[in-house]
C-alpha cells in the first residue's frame, strides 16, 4: 500500500501575520467596488486549482517531452489548456506556459526580432504598454522603439497616419493593443499596414482577451502573426500569460523562446487554473458575461458624459472607461484618492498627450470586469457613475465629506447585495 501522509496545518496558527493579511484582503475585496480595469474575480474552481498540490511538481519542456519524470498528470492539464485555448480563440498554435503577459511578449520578441531592430507600437500615454518598447523596460533598451499615437481631438487610432509613419520608420515589428485604449481596433487594417512595410504583426490583447473569447470584441487571431494575452483581466483566470497564433509557422521558435529562451520550469498549478478558466470561458454563460461587461461599461460612460466629464475616445467598446479630468480642474491622483475614500478602487492614468509625470496625469481609468462578475448591471453602474461624478465634483470644490458619506453608503449597499 502506498503511504498517505496528512499534514494538518492551520495557517492562522503557523503564520498569523500572513493569515491576518489574507483575511484582511478578503474583507477589503468584499467591502469595496473594484474598478481597476486589469482586475477581476476568479471562480472558486480557479482558486481550487491554484491552491492545489500540483504546485509541488517541477517540469520543463512540453507535454510528452519533459525533462523530469512524473509529469503525466500535468501533461493532461497542459494539453487541456492548449486545446481549450485553440478552440476558444480559433488558433492553430497555443502556448499556455508564460508566467505573465510581459514574458509572453518577451518570448515573441525572442522569436520575431533581434536586438537593434525597430518596433512600432502604441504610445504609452495613448494607452500602450510598458513592455512594447518603453525606455524603462528591457524592450526599450534592446530595440529601437517608435510609437504611434491617437488623434488628439477624437482619442482614436488614425490608421492612415499609422500607415504613413510605418512607411517612414519601416519597423521589423508592428504592435497593436495596450492597457488603456477603450475602443475597437481594426486588426485587419493594422495587418495590411504591417504587410505593406514587410513587418511582422503582434497583437497584445491582454485587456480584452475575455471580451474576444465572449465574441464581443474583434478577434485579432486571424490577422496577426502572433497574439499574446494574460489570463487575468477580462478572461477571469489566474495571473499568467498565453501566446496564440493562427498558424504553426512560428510554433517551433515560440516553444523554445518560452523554454529555455525566457523561462525555466513551468507553474504546474497555474496551468491547471488556466485550463479551468479557459473551460469556463468556453461555456455559453461567458458570452453573457462579456455582453454584460460592455453594456455596464457603456452605462457608466453615459452617466459620466451626462455629468460633463470628457471620456477619451468618446465612449467605450470594452470593459474600460478613461476619464479626462482636465475640465474638472483635478488630476488623476486626486480623483483616485477621493474614490478610495468612498471604497471605490481605481487608478490614475495618463490620457493621450498627458504630462510625463504620473503625479500630473489628468486621467482616471475605470473598468467594470470585476463589478460585473459580482453581478452588478447597468442600473447599478449608472448609480456608481453618479457617485463617481459627485466625488469628482466634490474633490474639485474641496468639499468631499458629504459626497464621501453618500458614496460610501451606496457602495456598502451594493457590496452587501452583490457579494464578491
Ligand atoms: C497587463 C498587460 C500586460 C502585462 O501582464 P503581466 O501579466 O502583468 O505581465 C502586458 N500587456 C498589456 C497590453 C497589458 O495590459
Amino acid at each position: 500500500m502506498p503511504m498517505k501522509t496528512e499534514i494538518s496545518s492551520d495557517l492562522a496558527e503557523t503564520d498569523p501575520l500572513i493569515a491576518q493579511a489574507l483575511s484582511d484582503e478578503k474583507t477589503r475585496q468584499q467591502n469595496q467596488i473594484e474598478l481597476i480595469a486589469s482586475e477581476n474575480i476568479v471562480s472558486p474552481a480557479v482558486r481550487q486549482a491554484l491552491g492545489h498540490e500540483m504546485t509541488n511538481k517541477t517540469l520543463e519542456g512540453y507535454p510528452g517531452n519533459r525533462f523530469h519524470s512524473g509529469g503525466q498528470f500535468v501533461d493532461v492539464v497542459e494539453q487541456a489548456a492548449i486545446d481549450r485555448a485553440r478552440e476558444l480563440f480559433g488558433a492553430e498554435y497555443a502556448n499556455v506556459q508564460p508566467h505573465s503577459g510581459v514574458q509572453s511578449n518577451q518570448a515573441v520578441f525572442f522569436t520575431l526580432v533581434k536586438p537593434g531592430d525597430r518596433i512600432l507600437s502604441l504610445d504609452l500615454a495613448a494607452g500602450g504598454h510598458l513592455s512594447h518598447g518603453a525606455k524603462a523596460n528591457l524592450s526599450g533598451r534592446w530595440f529601437e522603439s517608435h510609437h504611434y499615437t491617437v488623434d488628439r481631438d477624437t482619442g482614436l487610432m488614425n490608421y492612415d497616419r499609422i500607415e504613413a509613419q510605418a512607411r517612414e520608420v519601416k519597423p521589423h515589428l508592428l504592435i497593436a493593443g495596450g492597457s488603456a485604449y477603450p475602443r475597437d481596433i481594426d486588426f485587419a487594417r493594422m495587418a495590411e499596414i504591417a504587410n505593406a512595410v514587410d513587418a511582422r504583426f503582434l497583437v497584445d490583447m491582454a485587456h480584452v482577451a475575455g471580451l474576444v473569447a465572449a465574441g464581443v470584441y474583434p478577434n485579432p487571431v486571424p490577422h496577426a502573426d502572433i497574439v499574446t494575452c494574460t489570463t487575468t483581466k477580462t478572461l477571469r483566470g489566474p495571473r499568467g500569460g498565453m501566446i496564440l497564433s493562427r498558424s504553426d509557422a512560428f510554433a517551433k521558435k515560440l516553444q523554445s523562446a518560452i523554454f529555455p529562451g525566457v523561462q525555466g520550469s513551468l507553474h504546474s498549478n497555474v496551468l491547471a487554473a488556466k485550463a479551468v478558466c479557459l473551460g469556463e470561458a468556453l461555456r455559453p454563460e461567458f458570452r453573457d458575461y462579456g455582453r454584460q461587461v460592455v453594456a455596464n461599461a457603456r452605462a457608466l460612460a453615459d452617466v459620466l458624459i451626462e455629468r460633463g466629464i470628457r471620456i477619451v475616445g468618446g465612449g467605450t467598446d470594452t470593459h474600460m472607461v478613461l476619464l479626462d479630468l482636465t475640465s474638472k480642474g483635478i488630476n488623476g491622483k486626486q480623483a483616485e484618492d477621493a474614490l478610495t475614500a468612498a471604497n471605490i478602487t481605481s487608478n490614475k492614468n495618463p490620457i493621450p498627450f498627458d504630462n510625463p509625470r504620473p503625479a500630473d496625469w489628468v486621467g482616471l481609468r475605470l473598468g467594470v470586469s470585476a463589478a460585473t462578475t459580482r453581478g452588478l448591471k447597468q442600473a447599478e453602474l449608472s448609480e456608481l457613475g453618479q457617485c463617481i461624478a459627485n466625488m469628482i465634483d466634490a474633490a474639485a470644490h474641496g468639499t468631499v465629506e458629504q459626497a464621501t458619506r453618500e458614496a460610501r453608503q451606496t457602495v456598502a449597499r451594493l457590496c452587501e447585495q452583490y457579494p464578491a
